[in-house]
């Protein structure tokens, strides 16, 4: 049986030997492309320089991890006028100049980190065979090309952080479908006004309660009816509320250490410390549970 149409090798590679070398499948081969072409001009090379054997990483077997040795020719360009006068020849499409994966699995590890994700990703790549990062998997997906930004009547603007409480950035979004339309390098003012500038068809631009991206609206998209988001919202009555309450809380704590000074104590009641009134537990407990809400909140959106 022939093994490169199982192995789906290409055909310009010719298998000389399968071997197992420290429990990874590694097949070695030979390229024998008649006359490899020069990548600038494109001329047939007829001298051979030297070869070479690229260690390629290929798409695991049956769960096996498996590498490609795969030697190669370094050519002479002997046409006069090219800039290139050594080249190795290349093994495009199947991998790469200069890649040490092909690009089959290249595009694997593309395609589960996009439907899982890094962390998830790495687990799924382990169970599969595939030796990879979750940094490679990350890269993987951020090379891909992103679509432009077509037109977009109604946005969403806010900052998020590249690193937490140092580094930020800006995210729009289509309010309409919900997806990212971009992401921009900080969350200034002018940044968020270029942007908006080049959507003139803006109607909507909804955001945080003010501060520099109302400026950058009311600079770049006067056409447009601002708004304050939800969450902003939210977050701003909430913090609106936990003062109102505070005061009242303060108010409820001198009075009772109003009556429990007119009070004379008991001889039992001052011997451990005062008991809470069950009604400032109750406020007590209830802006703790707030702020571990807003806290998972604020995770939630990391
Ligand atoms: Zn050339």
């Amino acid at each position: 049986m022939k093994v490169k149409p199982v192995l789906a090798l290409p055909e310009g590679l010719e298998v000389t030997a399968i071997e197992m070398i420290d429990e990874v499948l590694t097949i070695t081969a030979v390229s024998i492309q008649v006359y490899p072409c020069c990548p600038l001009c494109g001329t047939p090379a007829l001298r051979v320089h030297s070869r070479y054997t690229r260690q390629i990483t290929d798409l695991p077997c049956s769960g096996q991890q498996v590498r490609l040795l795969v030697q190669v020719r370094k050519c002479f360009c002997q046409v006069p006028g090219c800039a290139r006068k050594i080249f190795l020849e290349r093994l495009t499409p199947f991998v790469e100049p200069w890649a040490r994966v092909t690009r089959r699995l290249y595009q694997i590890v593309q395609i589960l980190g996009l439907a899982t994700g890094g962390r998830l990703g790495i687990r799924v790549t382990d169970r599969l065979g595939i030796q990879t990062s979750r940094h490679t998997i990350l890269r993987r997906i951020m090379a891909l090309p992103t679509e432009p930004v077509g037109e977009v009547p109604q946005i969403g603007i806010d900052d998020f952080s590249f690193r937490r409480g140092r580094k930020f950035g800006t995210i729009v979004v289509d309010l309409q479908t919900h997806h990212v339309l971009d992401v921009l390098a900080d969350r200034t003012a002018d940044t968020s006004a270029a942007w908006m500038a080049a959507h003139p068809e803006l109607e909507i631009v909804s955001r945080d309660r003010g501060g520099d991206y109302a400026a950058a609206a009311y600079k770049s998209a006067p056409q447009a009816v601002q708004c304050a988001d939800r969450f902003h919202l939210l977050a701003n009555l909430g913090k609106a509320l936990e003062g109102v309450l505070a005061r009242h809380l303060a108010a409820h704590r001198a009075r009772i250490d109003q009556e429990s000074r007119a009070t004379p104590l008991s001889p039992v009641q001052g011997k451990g410390p005062p008991k809470k009134h069950p009604k400032h537990a109750e406020v007590c407990q209830a802006k703790r549970e707030e702020r571990l809400a807003q806290y998972q909140q604020v995770v939630a959106r990391l």
